[in-house]
């Protein structure tokens, strides 16, 4: 198939060269007309002679000689007629032929014609491709194709000729052929099949030198492929290396994926110069670490990825040796930066895409994240798993409300000074058909992803509401605890959520407490949040106090009605004199504030009767109920008229005595 273009440039030409051919047979007919012409009048010569020269009064009466000059002159026109006719084919003949070769040879500035035979060896080429003569360099033709052109060209550009030669539509293809010394011109081409032609007889490449827009083409790729910041590969040039090394089967390779951390403290301390200068001095640490051979790039803004052979541990050994570098002071001229890492390793092996890797690299990172700084994990199957469920949940969760796979389980809160009680805490869970029981902490972090926490907490503060109206018919006055996630805040409705619900189920404020997190109160709008509910009336507890964060000297500072006790806290409460301490410091500041204090997850006895010998004025935990159903809670609520003793719910944690500070358990 000839492309367009070069289809187009034949027609010019072969209109040029039909002018000039035309010229040249004009002249050429006028000389062959002339031999019939002379033919004739070479015959007719002799009898007009005699005529003459036997005219009257030079000779004797005779008959004139001249019309038997006649048939001579009509032979010699009809010869010479026979003969301009031959001569004419012929020049046709070879007009056709020199205008196929012409057409298979044309040439311009731009484009160029290459001809090659059968075994792809050049049998004809345009003056203009003709590289420089000079020392080692033998015309082109005459050669193989694949002897002439860049090795690396050689296998495509025999495919694609081996195509055209079967007929395959071809389009253009690029191919390099050699310049001046030690350079190469790029050409792309197109091939017209001419090997039936006589003059031809063979493939021709019509070629254009696009040298000038390759070098331009691979400036740019060069820069698309580069990290401009630190000058390592980018993203795009590792995907590709990548790419390369699955396809090339390389189980000894592995990816190295890390996470920097400490850049944006960086940024904050020294301005963008010096954590740039940081992200420098990094890159050129990695890249001075690891082998000549392997792939060093920048892929993300705090992200670098190594493309690594070795066996064995090998790769993990790297892996700290790059942690240890990274963890390197960095001298920024005016400063030191400190930075850290996590690293993530997915060995190359199996029939892995890309895209897997990636993936799996993910998945290493978030378990090396979790595991904390300076942490390296390798991908495990498990990981995957991790994800698989996650995203199951996620996509289920929608549906999950419309298909009543939600629920609420109630736990109550006891007042230690009589066991009424005193409230109940909503909690969440959820039935997956598939799954199971998916527990509270789950269902959150995954509505969070799904963008579904408000829709999920509105949902449970009217669950939580309705059922009040049953509740207080036992245990008047009771309080209905709802947890609210930070995200609850950060999104901004939940005032007026809460608001909605309580007119919705119409609660009076005071009975309904809403349980924050700590870092729920350190969010933008959260005192402008936690002051509106209390002007509602709505109560705030602090959830979760002496649990993962070390809070205790700010607790005093929040506005809050309620502070929590964490159940880790309590599970050391009789054994451990730091935890005592602690639990009978909030137990103190609440007594100073007037703010009541729950102690959440009571499982024994023994803690029980700590909590109450240090003041402790309310107790929720599996001693006496763990999270039970709305009938269940209301049918106890009844029975004991509104007081709950340990073993009253589902027997007692096993081997613990269900006996409270020797009094006898109802
Ligand atoms: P939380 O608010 O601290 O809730 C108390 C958790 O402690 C509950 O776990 C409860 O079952 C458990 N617990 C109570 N007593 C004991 C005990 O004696 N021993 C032990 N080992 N555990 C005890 P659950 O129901 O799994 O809830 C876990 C967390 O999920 C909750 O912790 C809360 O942060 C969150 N959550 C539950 N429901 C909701 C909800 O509706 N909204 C929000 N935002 N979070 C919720
Ligand atoms: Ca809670
Ligand atoms: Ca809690």
């Amino acid at each position: 198939m000839i492309p367009p273009r070069v289809r187009l440039q034949f027609r010019v030409r072969t209109a040029d060269s039909c002018g000039v051919e035309w010229n040249r047979r004009w002249r050429r007919a006028g000389w062959l007309l002339a031999v019939p012409v002379l033919t004739g009048a070479a015959g007719a010569a002799g009898p007009l002679a005699a005529d003459l020269l036997l005219a009257p009064g030079n000779a004797p009466a005779q008959p004139p000689l001249w019309p038997a000059a006649v048939p001579a002159v009509l032979v010699g026109l009809v010869a010479g007629l026979a003969v301009v006719w031959r001569a004419e084919a012929r020049a046709a003949e070879r007009l056709r032929r020199s205008e196929a070769h012409y057409r298979a040879l044309a040439s311009s500035s731009n484009d160029a014609a290459l001809v090659v035979d059968g075994e792809l060896r050049v049998t004809g080429v345009a003056p203009a491709l003709e590289p420089p003569a000079g020392p080692g360099r033998p015309p082109l033709a005459g050669q193989l194709l694949v002897d002439v052109v860049h090795p690396d060209d050689a296998d495509e550009l025999v495919h694609w000729l081996h195509d055209a030669a079967a007929g395959a539509p071809t389009g253009l293809h690029g191919f390099r052929i050699p310049a001046a010394a030690g350079s190469w011109r790029v050409l792309e081409a197109g091939v017209s099949d001419l090997r039936e032609d006589a003059d031809v007889r063979g493939l021709v490449l019509h070629c254009r030198d696009v040298t000038d827009r390759a070098d331009r083409e691979h400036e740019l790729r060069a820069l698309a492929y580069t990290d401009s910041l630190t000058g390592l590969p980018n993203c795009a040039a590792q995907r590709a290396a990548l790419r390369e090394l699955l396809a090339a089967q390389r189980p000894d390779v592995t990816l190295l994926q890390l996470e920097l951390h400490g850049i944006g403290e960086a940024r904050e301390a020294l301005g963008r110069a010096g954590a740039d200068a940081a992200l420098t001095e990094v890159a050129r640490r990695l890249r001075a670490t690891v082998r000549a051979d392997d792939h060093v790039a920048c892929t993300g803004p705090e992200q670098f990825t190594v493309l690594a052979t070795g066996t064995g541990d090998e790769p993990d050994r790297l892996a700290d040796r790059l942690l240890s570098i990274i963890e390197t002071p960095i001298a920024t001229g005016t400063a030191f930066v400190d930075l850290t890492a996590v690293v993530a390793l997915v060995p190359l092996t199996g029939d892995l895409t890309e895209e897997q890797v990636i993936d799996r690299a993910e998945l290493a990172v978030a378990d090396a994240r979790a595991a904390g700084e300076g942490s390296v994990r390798r991908y495990r199957a498990e990981l995957g798993a991790v994800r698989d469920r996650r995203d199951q949940l996620r996509g289920d969760l929608a549906g999950a409300l419309d298909r009543r796979e939600l629920t609420v389980l109630w736990q109550p809160v006891v007042a230690l000074e009589d066991h009424r009680v005193n409230g109940v805490e909503a909690l969440l869970r959820w039935r997956h058909p598939v799954l199971g029981d998916v527990a509270p902490d789950e269902v959150l972090a995954v509505a969070e992803r799904a963008g579904l926490v408000v829709a999920l907490h509105r949902w449970v503060l009217r669950e939580a509401i309705a059922a009040s109206a049953q509740l207080s018919v036992h245990a008047p006055g009771i309080n209905i605890a709802v947890n609210a996630a930070p995200a609850h805040v950060a999104a901004g409705t939940l005032v007026d959520d809460v608001a909605a619900a309580l007119a919705e189920g119409r609660l009076p404020a005071d009975r309904l407490v809403i349980e924050l997190p700590e870092e729920a109160f350190e969010l933008p709008r959260a005192t402008d949040d936690v002051a509106a509910l209390r002007l509602m009336g709505v109560r705030l507890a602090l959830d979760d106090l002496g649990g993962s964060r070390p809070t205790l000297s700010r607790a005093g500072g929040l506005p809050v009605d309620i502070i929590k006790l964490d159940r880790s806290l309590l599970a050391r409460v009789d054994r451990d004199r730091h935890a005592r301490a602690v639990c009978e410091a909030v137990v103190g500041l609440g007594a100073a504030l007037r703010v009541d204090v729950v102690a959440e997850g009571v499982e024994t006895a023994g803690q029980l009767a700590v909590l109450r010998a240090m003041g402790c004025g309310y107790a929720q935990g599996f001693l006496l109920s763990r999270p039970i159903p709305l009938p269940v809670l209301v049918e106890l609520l009844r029975s004991g008229e509104g007081t709950l003793w340990p073993g009253a719910v589902g027997g007692t944690p096993a081997g613990r005595t269900p006996v409270l500070d020797g009094a006898q358990v109802r």
